[in-house]
């Protein structure tokens, strides 16, 4: 399987009248095709234009420093005619509308999270970066009861290397495991309020809720 390579595309092909083929005397064609990097067969970045000339009928060919002099003119003008094939930027396009994506979707996160926490409900999930581990600070925690001085939170016993990766496990369900929270904390409201506006602040809170 190729990976990453090469390939050219046929961008126009047009008959020159007056240049005959020196060995069977039809009118001679020429295609412009230009090359393109691709990556898993995703054309990604447009290369080079070449032209090649041919005879219809004894497919003699000629391109590159082979093309008839003579011609050099009409060649230039018709590769410099000849437009990009618009399927040359699919990879760039796939690329911006992922980049695009990634941002509407940290953003609406961003909206939720604080309407979420500023209104918190049984079973909403916070991902915080508590965990005593470097290497996997990421925690999650669950809000098991809410009453209206103090929120009761259950502390996730796995580490997550990154708020995807645990966003990624509660995709999966693996807080519903058995005893995935062993540990039970009941917190005053501004408490949690302080702790979870100061890790905010650092962009390192995520509250999902379940079924929204
Ligand atoms: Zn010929």
């Amino acid at each position: 399987m190729i990976i990453v390579g090469v390939y050219a595309k046929e961008l126009s092909s047009t008959d020159i009248g007056d240049a005959l083929c020196s060995a069977c005397g039809m009118p001679l064609t020429m295609t412009i095709s230009q090359r393109c990097f691709h990556v898993f067969a995703i054309p990604l970045i447009p290369l080079d234009k070449f032209a090649v000339v041919q005879c219809p009928r004894c497919r003699l060919q000629a391109e590159g420093k082979n093309l008839p002099a003579e011609m050099a003119e009409k060649i230039a003008l018709a590769t410099k005619e000849a437009r990009t094939s618009p399927v040359f930027f699919t990879g760039i396009v796939l690329i911006l509308l992922g980049v695009l994506y990634y941002n509407i979707h940290e953003f609406i996160q961003g909206i939720r999270t604080s309407d979420y926490m500023a209104d918190p409900k049984t079973r909403d999930l916070y991902i915080l970066p508590i965990s005593g581990d470097k290497s996997f600070p990421y925690v999650i925690c669950q809000v098991n009861a809410v009453t209206s001085d103090s929120i009761t939170m259950a502390i996730g016993t796995m580490g997550y290397h990154s708020e995807s990766d645990a966003e990624k496990a509660i995709d999966k369900g693996k807080h519903e495991g058995f005893r995935y929270f062993i540990e039970e904390y009941t917190v005053p409201r501004a408490q949690i309020a302080t702790i979870t506006e100061k890790v905010k602040e650092e962009g390192d809170v995520t509250v999902l809720r379940p079924g929204e």
